[in-house]
């Protein structure tokens, strides 16, 4: 029999403390590093628990010698004695620090090569060679604690969730591609040519199925697909809790939810959460912060000044009000100081959000200098520094444009402000709830009509009059909300169109013919037809979550096999080119670029 056979592990290495000394216990793991002292070799073995330090003593000649053999990363058994190092050798930095095991046998159960790239927080590599070997990152204290909080989390979920009586319950991870907001993923099938499925945007359509079917209380940690061009806290593959409810308001949802996330929070990180969270409509949120996912641990809110600026002299203001926009303000406390160079960066941040620019005054003596201060009256001064309360010292910055640049801008620099000014405490959780969404948004470019988030929401009951006018639709709010921490959209959902004529409503504002809903949501609409009860639901992004939660950097952080920003798996080195017999089988023939060429034109 082999060793692994004959000799059970006794322990993960961070349960032994001080409790076990003068037991013979059984350790495997990795070499995490190996010194030679005063004729003693110590290993630092690591298992997917922690460290604990072992001792090969010269006197034991033989395995001294087998420890001499050991590097980095080689994969041995050690059965040895734990016994309580000196005093003077303590390490409280870890925590089996106050002992470590004498060895008395040595298996070495794998050897390694050296490795590309560092187990070594301190030292570390380039992303991308770590995400090519991702297998190796993974071993990483930082990271591996991160993954396995992701763990913790998701089964404190799965745990409140069931004690209140919802469902498990898997949906199709091939489906129909329906035109939900995003690009699908497409999978061409096979056996029927030239058809294609399409990998699931979300559950939105089964999990309403789901609730038609009389299950009540649906949940699923959920694989989604999307085909975006990617930002820095997306992934193509991201996972939700995806969940619904029947027979609910928008209030119970939120109070299930609140309930949740302070049971999950306690639980695994222990943070406790106050609940109920604040409620904020979208109209307020924009108004006060510029954008529908405010971070709320600090102040700085806009500043409306158009009711001061309207007849202003300068030009730049007026006009912005005139043709229906606005002139908003936020105040930095303190920073009259901001040399030019930081106030061009401020400004560089407008002009990349392709804004016209940025306006600023400096607040000395109760006055304004700087900026644009030339061009405003004593009067405008007056009212503007009555309006925000500025100080001496303090820097306000306008923007002048169309409410949704502005609120863009603004919404952009503040952030930018309080991560550089370090306004906020990174120990805070603000939850709060944006409800009152619009159903329905303008696409200028497209000019068409498209909803704010998807199509399967119920509008509020006093706005179906809205419906009889295109120009009214802008008006339709829906019952509609996102749960909001720290800046950061941690999910969104909706109370659910379960009458088919609203829904009929809602496709027909976005301009579907009954052709394209009979064959893109014949099956769903159907469903409608059979006594759906009314439900609503929402879909926390766990990524999102664990990021908050973990304080990871970045959403690769929280992703055992993430993407790069390219959509790529440098590991895999996927997507990748497949063989002509595959794209045979499937009756797929990729067009050459001169074909294409020819085909565009
Ligand atoms: N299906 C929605 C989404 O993925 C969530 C929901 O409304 O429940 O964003």
């Amino acid at each position: 029999m082999d060793f692994i056979g004959k000799n059970k592990r006794s322990h993960f290495v961070e349960n032994l403390c001080v409790i076990n000394v003068g037991k013979t216990v059984t350790v495997m793991g990795w070499v995490h590093r190996r010194r030679d002292l005063g004729g003693l070799t110590f290993i630092d073995l690591r298992d997917v628990s922690g460290l604990v330090q072992v001792v090969f003593r010269p006197e034991k000649k033989e395995i001294h010698k087998k420890a001499h053999r050991l590097r980095n990363e080689y994969v041995i058994a050690v059965i040895g004695k734990v016994v309580k190092r000196e005093k003077q050798n303590i390490n409280r930095a870890m925590p089996t620090g106050e002992i470590e095991i004498d060895a008395e046998e040595l298996l070495i159960l794998n050897d390694s090569e050296p490795l590309p790239v560092q187990i070594n927080e301190n030292i570390l590599a380039e992303e991308d060679l770590r995400l090519k070997y991702r297998y190796l990152d993974l071993r990483r204290e930082k990271l591996k604690d991160i993954i396995l909080l992701r763990h913790e989390i998701v089964f404190a979920f799965r745990e409140f969730l069931t004690k209140h009586n919802f469902y498990e319950i898997e949906t199709p991870m091939l489906m129909k591609s329906t035109p939900e907001g995003a690009r699908d993923y497409l999978v061409p099938s096979r056996i029927h040519k030239g058809k294609f499925f399409a990998l699931p945007q979300s559950p939105q359509i089964y999990k309403q199925l789901l609730i038609i079917g009389g299950f009540d209380r649906y949940f699923q940690i959920a694989r989604c697909f999307r085909d975006e061009d990617l930002r820095a806290d997306r992934q193509p593959e991201f996972t939700q809790l995806d969940l619904e409810m029947s027979f609910v308001s928008q209030d119970e949802i939120f109070s299930v939810m609140e309930e949740m996330f302070k049971y999950v929070f306690k639980k695994t990180i222990n943070v406790d959460l106050k609940i109920p969270f604040p409620r904020l409509s979208y109209k307020e949120s924009m108004e006060r912060f510029g954008i529908d996912k405010p971070d709320t641990r600090f102040g700085m809110e806009l500043i409306n000044l158009s009711d001061v600026l309207k007849n202003s002299e300068f030009k730049v203001f007026a006009s912005a009000i005139e043709s229906g926009g606005s002139v908003r303000c936020i105040v930095a406390e303190g920073c009259a100081n901001f040399s030019r160079k930081q106030i061009d960066g401020l400004t560089d941040i407008a002009k990349h959000l392709e804004g016209k620019g940025l306006a600023y005054c400096k607040v000395e003596e109760n006055g304004f200098t700087g900026g644009v201060s030339k061009f405003l009256s004593e009067d405008e001064v007056k009212g503007i520094l009555k309006k925000t309360d500025a100080k001496n010292g303090d820097l306000v910055l306008f923007v002048a444009d169309s409410d949704k640049m502005v609120f863009k801008i603004l919404a952009e620099i503040r952030n930018h402000l309080g991560r550089e000014l370090k306004l906020y405490d990174n120990n805070i959780y603000n939850f709060l709830w944006i409800t009152d969404f619009p159903l329905f948004e303008y696409n200028d470019e497209e000019q068409r009509w498209e909803t704010a988030h998807h199509m399967f929401t119920l509008p509020k009951e006093e706005h179906l009059k809205y419906f009889d006018n295109e120009k009214d639709y802008g008006k339709i709010i829906g019952q509609l909300y996102d749960l909001v921490c720290n800046g950061v959209e941690l999910s969104s959902g909706s109370i659910r169109c379960h009458r088919l004529d609203v829904q009929k409503k809602i496709f027909d504002v976005l301009g579907f013919s009954e052709e394209e809903l009979e064959t893109k949501f014949g099956f769903f609409l159907n469903a409608l037809r059979y006594g759906t009860p009314p439900h609503g639901g929402i879909a926390p992004g766990i990524d999102r979550i664990v990021m908050i939660m973990s304080k990871a950097e970045s959403i690769r952080d929280v992703i055992a096999f993430p993407k790069t920003l390219q959509a790529a798996d440098l590991m895999s080195e996927s997507p990748s080119k497949v063989s002509k017999e595959q794209l045979d089988e499937l009756g797929i023939e990729l067009a050459t670029k001169a074909q294409r060429h020819k085909e565009e034109k």
